[in-house]
């Protein structure tokens, strides 16, 4: 493995910074203190710093040595919230906060462009321009991302291209995954609210039972991805939450499905939820019950350019070796909100292997494996300075 040299040097620092940050997770929005944290290591290394993007979101701009003869930039971005969870890790840098955790290693993602920056900073060996934007509420819905986008991180800064990394539990240390385009599902909530009549149990004649169409409607949607999507396709519809009734011998007025749909694009998204309402709607006309469907939009799908994929993979594998790429590229129905700022700028967003050995994302006994520290790092660099270059 080639690990830059000038990167090396700064690995126990790295870590520091990394245990730090682990030990004072905040969450979504709340990330006042890391970002103070950043700030002020970015203002040390002599970054350029402009703070409030998305609230707690930071932007440092390293200009390059050769500045004047070029125009060209790009954005590298880490996230920097926890999770409100409770950690079971009893490491000595275990979280002080109580039920709130980095159990998503969004403190060692911060921590590697924190590395990088350093290094792009000392050396600036490069022309144009590097933006380290470190974003907040990457978690559970919260779009960061676009809030940063929302405040002005595409407008205020001429940003050619974004680039993000996460750590990926499961792939090997010094191996990446980078998807030649679809990489990460889109999320919506549903909910399905049936209305019925309620009544006496034992007088059903005079009821429209919603407990029924529920049932009925549960059954028929598991046949919209298997029955009625194109096989080629790929989405996920989990009903997981059900609701309705009070008693034993009442037929209550209504009841309510909630669940999640996972699609791979737009088209296959908005052609299930036609599905879906209109199977719902059929399934619970059996029963005179009326249904109404909300639609809570999640992130859209992740999809890497597919240059800058091959961009990316040819200087990992530049940097790291023959063999240091999986090739099979497996895509996951898990989402992410990088994936608003790559329907605004080309770039990719790479899975960093954790190893085999690592405890999965949101495990009570996840740690963010310091392995990876030197190598995202050293990326983050050669992947700035191979763009950038003279
Ligand atoms: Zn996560
Ligand atoms: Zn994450």
């Amino acid at each position: 493995m080639n690990i830059n040299k000038q990167i090396q040097v700064l690995i126990p620092e790295m870590r520091e910074w990394r245990h730090h940050i682990h030990q004072n997770p905040e969450i979504a929005y709340e990330e006042n203190n890391t970002s103070d944290f950043i700030a002020k290591k970015l203002n040390e290394f002599g970054i350029e710093v402009h703070r409030g993007f998305g609230g707690t979101g930071i932007v440092g701009v390293i200009h390059g040595q050769h500045k004047g003869t070029s125009n060209k930039s790009i954005g590298i971005r880490a996230d920097m919230d926890a999770l409100p969870m409770s950690e079971k890790t009893n490491l000595i840098y275990s979280s002080k906060n109580e039920g709130k955790m980095h159990a998503c290693g969004h403190d060692g993602h911060s921590t590697m462009l924190l590395g990088a920056a350093k290094y792009l900073a000392q050396t600036r060996n490069f022309c144009g321009t590097v933006y380290c934007i470190f974003q907040p509420a990457e978690e559970g819905g919260n779009a960061g991302a676009k809030a940063m986008i929302n405040d002005g991180l595409f407008t205020k800064f001429h940003i050619d291209s974004v680039w993000g990394i996460h750590n990926w539990p499961g792939v090997p240390v010094g191996q990446a995954v980078i998807h030649k385009g679809f990489a990460m599902a889109g999320g919506d909530i549903i909910i399905l609210t049936i209305e019925g009549k309620g009544g006496h149990a034992a007088q059903p004649q005079f009821s429209n039972d919603p407990i029924v169409s529920a049932g009925l409607t549960i059954t028929a949607l598991q046949t919209a991805i298997s029955r009625q999507l194109n096989p080629f396709d790929q989405a996920v519809l989990s009903l997981t939450k059900i609701n309705g009734g009070s008693a034993f011998n009442v037929i209550p007025d209504n009841v309510s499905i909630g669940g999640t749909l996972r699609s791979t694009n737009k088209k296959t998204r908005d052609e299930m939820l036609t599905k879906i309402k209109k199977i719902a709607s059929n399934a619970c006309d059996i029963n005179n019950c009326k249904v109404n469907l909300e639609i809570r939009p999640g992130y859209p799908s992740t999809i890497n350019d597919i240059k800058s994929a091959e961009f990316a993979s040819k200087v990992f594998e530049d940097t790291f070796g023959i063999g240091s790429l999986d090739k099979i590229e497996k895509p996951t129905m898990t989402s992410e909100d990088f994936s608003y700022m790559l329907q605004e700028k080309p770039g990719a967003y790479i899975w960093l292997g954790a190893g085999e050995n690592s405890e999965k994302l949101h495990s009570v006994y996840y740690d963010f494996n310091d392995e990876l520290l030197p190598i995202g790092a050293t990326y983050w660099s050669n992947l700035a300075e191979t763009i950038l270059t003279k």
